[in-house]
């Protein structure tokens, strides 16, 4: 399939009442598994960068690949920049050949937050068919560059929701509803009547804007399935992915140090990766919609 951004297949997620999972990847190998997990799920899928890797790697070697792996998969695949505060490599990454942007300028006040992800979303609308993703109010954690202490954590404004899409042309939401990046040191403070309240706000009549829950790592299933009924569309997991890759590695290397294979160990990140996904498209339903 040719490569995709984000606003069809969330629609149609949103409308269908799943959610494609988008996770968060730092390697090539975990980029393969996340793919082969959506052609072996017959499900749609994103592929998401933080800023840190996408410099690593440059966004033009990223998105290279990224064409390449979207192009062998039957089921739409998208390639995500995530959390990115900077405008201008947010432009970076769009004129390389990101499919969806996020622009997270949720730290700063209503207006200039306004302000900025306009900027971008004009940008990326005017150069081709990118979506972009914008926020309003923090999510705790931390999540690559974008740290947010207790102090600074701010509940999305639903009355400022509908203002904030509609200013910015925005084509995908995140409301700040309590979720969190990093590992839950306790059980998650999640303000379910909030997102339901901002879920009818803005896509109860018509859908305008898909909504993304941040911060999936460690919720339980049954909260991810209330907030996907609920009209969450786009999943975000990054920090479970951090672990299985690093487990899978330490794992393999206890036992295989000294036999030098690379490729082995490359196939037991690959496996792990692959497995953790596909648990994901299952609760999420976004397994077999295609
Ligand atoms: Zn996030």
């Amino acid at each position: 399939m040719p490569v995709a951004n984000a606003k069809e297949m969330l629609l149609e997620a949103t409308r269908k009442k799943y959610s494609v999972g988008a996770f968060n990847v730092t390697s090539l190998v975990q980029m393969e598994a996340v793919v082969e997990a959506a052609i072996q799920m017959r499900s749609a899928v994103i592929i998401q960068t933080s800023v840190t890797p996408a410099k690593f790697f440059k966004p033009e070697v990223l998105a290279a690949a990224y064409r390449a792996l979207a192009q062998a998969s039957p089921y739409p695949v998208c390639l995500h920049l995530d959390h990115c505060t900077d405008p201008e490599f947010c432009k970076r990454c769009a004129d390389a050949g990101y499919t969806n942007i996020m622009i997270d300028a949720s730290l700063e006040p209503f207006e200039r937050n306004v302000e900025i992800t306009k900027e971008v979303a004009d940008y990326c609308h005017r150069t081709g068919d990118i979506t972009v993703e914008g926020e309003l109010g923090t999510v705790l954690g931390v999540e690559d560059n974008v740290k947010v202490s207790g102090g600074q954590v701010a509940l999305c404004d639903p009355d400022k929701a509908e203002e904030f899409v509609r200013r910015t042309g925005i084509d995908i939401f995140a409301p700040a509803i309590g979720t969190a990046h990093g590992v839950y040191k306790s059980e998650p403070k999640i303000d379910f009547e909030l997102f339901a309240r901002i879920a009818e706000i803005l896509n109860g009549r018509e859908i305008r804007a898909p909504l993304v829950i941040h911060g999936g790592t460690g919720l339980s299933d049954e909260v991810t399935r209330r907030l996907v009924g609920l009209g969450g569309s786009k999943f975000n997991v990054s920090t479970e992915l951090k672990h299985v890759l690093m487990d899978a590695t330490d794992g393999y290397l206890a036992g295989h140090l000294k036999d030098y294979n690379p490729g082995k160990l490359d196939a037991a990140v690959f496996a792990a990766t692959l497995e953790a996904i596909r648990r994901w498209m299952d609760i999420l339903g976004s397994a077999g919609q295609y």
